[in-house]
């Protein structure tokens, strides 16, 4: 429970903004002064090698944002309506909502408690149930590779392709091997929160020259090689733009630094909370290297208060010794810092009521309820429900390149108050 004040920050700390460097500028001047201010020119080839080399792939398409790469990937991977579809449940709805622009139904997988990412036991209880399921939607949440290698295995032996999902992990390794170089096609975002930004911009990634080339013509409205404009499919205005593409192409040389940042800051909240009653987002320490874009708290289960959570509020009660994330983020909001909810699992999403949800013991729908009334538990007499319950359990801390050591100590404290 919360006992003591602080002063606030006089300028926010962020969740996670962008961090410029000055190169941005000169790549985006250029484009400028050369009058490349459309969808073509140096800055664009630029960030489709960079993101090629970087990911291990042989092609990168530089797109408008990450969701319009994964609109295509849906498309390459012959997402058709109707079609059951079976994706990362504790992820944004970004990854998502393109299945469902092709028609698709999302199928949801529930979540691991080792990297907080895709179960393999749900996504094989999953082929079990529907084996007919040909296309994955896989995501790397906040960073974490999920044990990729494995769910592609699973995949290969029956018969799916993989759309990897790696918006929040540029940068991160398992196996030796890039996040985004696993799936049938990978997906990377330069949006203004992810560890190096663009202010907008996304890449699908592919090692087939056929499906770069027949994704760059649909990004530009899918234009035939004609003297007028002929068209023989259905196409988009997905095309990142050169000046965009500038700023992506200034930041790629700080990726590296931009790492080493997020994993500072990580090692430090670990190093700081390790005798609180808490546990940092965990990874796979042996197989991964994660960017650590953003560090996160899951709160042991006999240290919480009561919180409740309705659609769109929270409740808790406070309690001496315990606390619980709506009074930490309470907390730190209160102190000018900005720490954010765990990311909604989507079979807990409104819009997504109806659609399947897979726990390791199987079926889980209903289970999400039942799990809020009292804990229903599995045979490991560990939650159904996972997703439910990092949700329920965990947030998202301050995790600003930016934040100054002093900064983070604040924080800290003001973390360390709550459980007094
Ligand atoms: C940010 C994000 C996206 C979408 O990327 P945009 O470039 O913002 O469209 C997709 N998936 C995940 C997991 C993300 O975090």
């Amino acid at each position: 429970m919360v006992t003591k004040e602080f002063t606030p920050f006089e300028n926010k700390v962020w969740l996670s903004s962008p961090t410029m460097h000055g190169e941005e500028l000169e790549y985006m001047k250029e484009a400028y002064d050369t009058n490349w201010m459309s969808t073509v020119g140096a800055n664009i080839n630029e960030v489709e090698r960079l993101t090629a080399e970087k990911t291990g792939r042989k092609y990168a398409v530089a797109l408008s944002c990450g969701t319009a790469a994964l609109h295509l990937a849906m498309k390459v991977a012959g997402v058709k309506p109707g079609m059951r579809v079976f994706c990362s449940d504790m992820t944004f709805d970004a990854t998502i909502n393109p299945v469902v622009y092709e028609g698709g139904v999302p199928v949801f997988i529930d979540t691991e408690y080792d990297t907080w990412n895709m179960d393999l036991a749900a996504l094989e209880k999953a082929f079990e149930l529907y084996p007919d399921v040909k296309v994955v939607v896989v995501a790397h949440l906040y960073g974490t590779p999920g044990k990729i290698d494995e769910i592609r295995n699973i995949c290969e032996k029956h018969g799916a392709v993989i759309v990897e999902d790696a918006a929040e992990s540029l940068g991160s390794t398992y196996k030796g091997k890039m996040t985004g170089s696993f799936g049938t096609v990978g997906v990377c975002s330069f949006n203004g929160n992810k560890i190096i930004t663009g202010s907008a911009g996304g890449c699908l990634l592919t090692d087939d020259e056929a499906v770069y080339e027949k994704v760059k013509k649909w990004s530009t409205q899918s234009r035939e090689d004609a003297p007028w404009y002929q068209h023989e499919e259905i196409g988009y205005n997905y095309r990142m733009s050169n000046v965009i593409a500038g700023v992506v192409r200034g930041q790629y040389p700080h990726l590296e630094e931009h790492v080493a940042q997020k994993t500072a800051i990580y090692e430090r909240y670990k190093e700081s909370f390790k005798d609180l009653p808490v546990k940092m987002n965990p990874y796979d320490e042996v197989n991964s290297v994660p960017n650590f874009w953003l560090s996160c708290l899951l709160i042991d289960e006999d240290a919480m208060c009561r919180q409740v959570r309705g659609e769109q509020d929270a409740l808790y009660i406070g309690e001496h010794g315990k606390s619980c994330p709506t009074e930490i983020l309470e907390a730190l909001a209160k102190c000018n810092a900005e720490g954010r909810p765990i990311w909604k699992p989507m079979h807990m999403q409104p819009i997504f009521r109806n659609n399947g949800f897979i726990t390791r013991e199987g079926d889980g729908r209903g289970r999400t309820n039942a799990y809020i009334a009292g804990g229903k538990l599995g045979k490991d007499g560990r939650p159904i429900d996972v997703g439910a319950d990092i949700f329920h359990r965990g947030l998202c801390l301050p995790s600003d390149n930016k934040m100054t050591v002093e900064d983070q100590e604040k924080i800290i404290e003001i973390v360390k108050s709550c459980f007094e």
